[in-house]
């Protein structure tokens, strides 16, 4: 099954529930727009090289479509519709007056110098600019791309279309950016986590957490649960993984991974593979790297309380079954990780009234986000003894189902 099938598989879990109708349930599959471009580039080596970029807009009926910029080998476009179709349900979970879309480029970005990638950067704008636009689709950074790569798309949009720093989210700080969202992602994952283990009768002090990548997302998680007083037993990144059941000393991991190294070269803990730490005993199972990582391979393997999908799409819909008979609750993607998006929907706000709000002021917004959207996922998932995932695509479906109608078919 292709990652756009994992989707509609979960989607299709909740039309069951829900009985729209078989031509609601095709117009909320499908994607309205998908542009693929050529992104040509003479490496600093002087030999030619040319990647495919991708936007897809999956549905726009709630406001401007948005989503992330993905740079990284595996981008095809299929990935990228699945990514752009979990975005639309994202922002409906959530409730940001936001439709859903993404983007990358299949490209590793270890490969490229930095002028490589500020070229192929400015290249994918030249490809995608007549559809994107501070008001019609709005990228944000995701795998392999960050603030210096949405400050050169503004710059370039900018060059074409007139200053419009609203175009992009997660742009540096000092240019046009919003305190908080580097740590956004990471804060609202920690925050979706407080609900859940709350409604448990847990809390986040005295927990155990097993996160798999130490990237944005992954890093921020683990500094803020271990802020928190959780403890976290193992992270990893793409060289390696690192467990110590008394709890890895998160800052020093921090600063070793800021001083540019790999995870492979911290001397804390026992080292393990990406495959072996999800497999380790822990209360709560982050994964924040890529997708489809747990699988009907290790699902029955799992020795988690919890599974919180930092990452986009990390469990596959066979999986989620047999998590689900173990008795083992998944947070869904949708809702756990839509703090960036929430946070981008902030620095967006601030864009459009050329005005900056404080870091204290965007965290508390960004709470209240959170511990509104889980409520009705706990209730329709008890009430109807359902997953909180299909409960989380049922609150998005009817939000976005109701927007369609309402404005119109014609
Ligand atoms: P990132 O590029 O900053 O970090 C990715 C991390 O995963 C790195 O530590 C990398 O070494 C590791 N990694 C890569 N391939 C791996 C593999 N095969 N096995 C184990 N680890 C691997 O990316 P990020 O922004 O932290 O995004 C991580 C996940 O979170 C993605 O699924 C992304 O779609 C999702 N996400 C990100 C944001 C955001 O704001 N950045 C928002 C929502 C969701």
């Amino acid at each position: 099954m292709s990652a756009f099938e994992h989707t509609n598989e979960f989607l299709r879990r909740a039309f069951r529930v829900m009985q729209l109708g078989a031509n609601m349930e095709a117009l909320l599959l499908s994607p309205r727009r998908e542009v693929t471009c050529q992104i040509s580039l003479e490496r600093d080596s002087g030999e030619l090289c040319t990647f495919r970029g991708y936007r897809v807009q999956h549905n726009d009926s709630r406001g401007p479509f948005k989503g992330g910029l993905r740079f990284h080998p595996a981008v095809d476009l299929d990935h990228v519709r699945s990514l752009a179709s979990l975005m639309t349900w994202k922002t409906a979970v959530v409730d940001i007056p936001y439709g859903g879309a993404k983007g990358g480029v299949d490209c590793n970005i270890k490969d490229l110098s930095e002028r490589e990638l500020e070229v192929l950067t400015r290249k994918l704008v030249q490809g995608i600019h007549d559809v994107i636009g501070p008001q019609r689709d709005i990228p944000a950074p995701d795998m392999g791309t960050g603030a210096r790569e949405m400050a050169w798309i503004f710059d370039e949009y900018t060059k074409l279309h007139g200053f419009a720093p609203a175009v992009v989210t997660g742009k540096p700080v000092d240019m046009y950016g919003s305190d908080g969202r580097e740590a956004a992602t990471g804060r609202g994952v920690v925050m979706a986590t407080r609900e859940l283990l709350a409604s448990m009768g847990r809390t986040i002090e005295g927990a155990t957490f097993v996160i798999q990548g130490f990237g944005n997302v992954g890093s921020w998680a683990a500094r803020l649960f271990h802020e928190s007083g959780g403890k976290v037993i193992a992270i990893s990144d793409v060289s390696a993984g690192v467990y110590a059941p008394d709890g890895i000393d998160i800052p020093a991991a921090l600063e070793h991974v800021r001083s540019g190294k790999t995870l492979d070269s911290l001397a804390d803990g026992s080292s393990v593979s990406n495959d072996e730490l999800l497999r380790l005993d822990c209360d709560v199972l982050v994964p924040a790297a890529v997708g489809e990582v747990i699988t009907e391979d290790n699902a029955a393997e799992l020795r988690c309380g919890v599974v919180i999908e930092a990452a986009n799409g990390p469990t596959t819909p066979a999986a989620d079954d047999i998590l689900m008979e173990r008795g083992i609750t998944v947070l869904p993607d949708i809702y756990a990780n839509s703090g960036g998006v929430t946070v981008s929907y902030f620095e967006w706000v601030q864009n459009l009234q050329h005005f900056r709000w404080e870091e204290d002021e965007i965290n508390g917004k960004l709470d209240r986000v959170m511990t509104r959207a889980f409520a009705p996922l706990t209730r329709i998932s008890g009430d109807r003894n359902i997953s909180l995932r299909t409960a989380a695509f049922i609150v998005a479906i009817q939000r976005v189902g109701k927007a369609v109608l309402t404005r119109g078919l014609a």
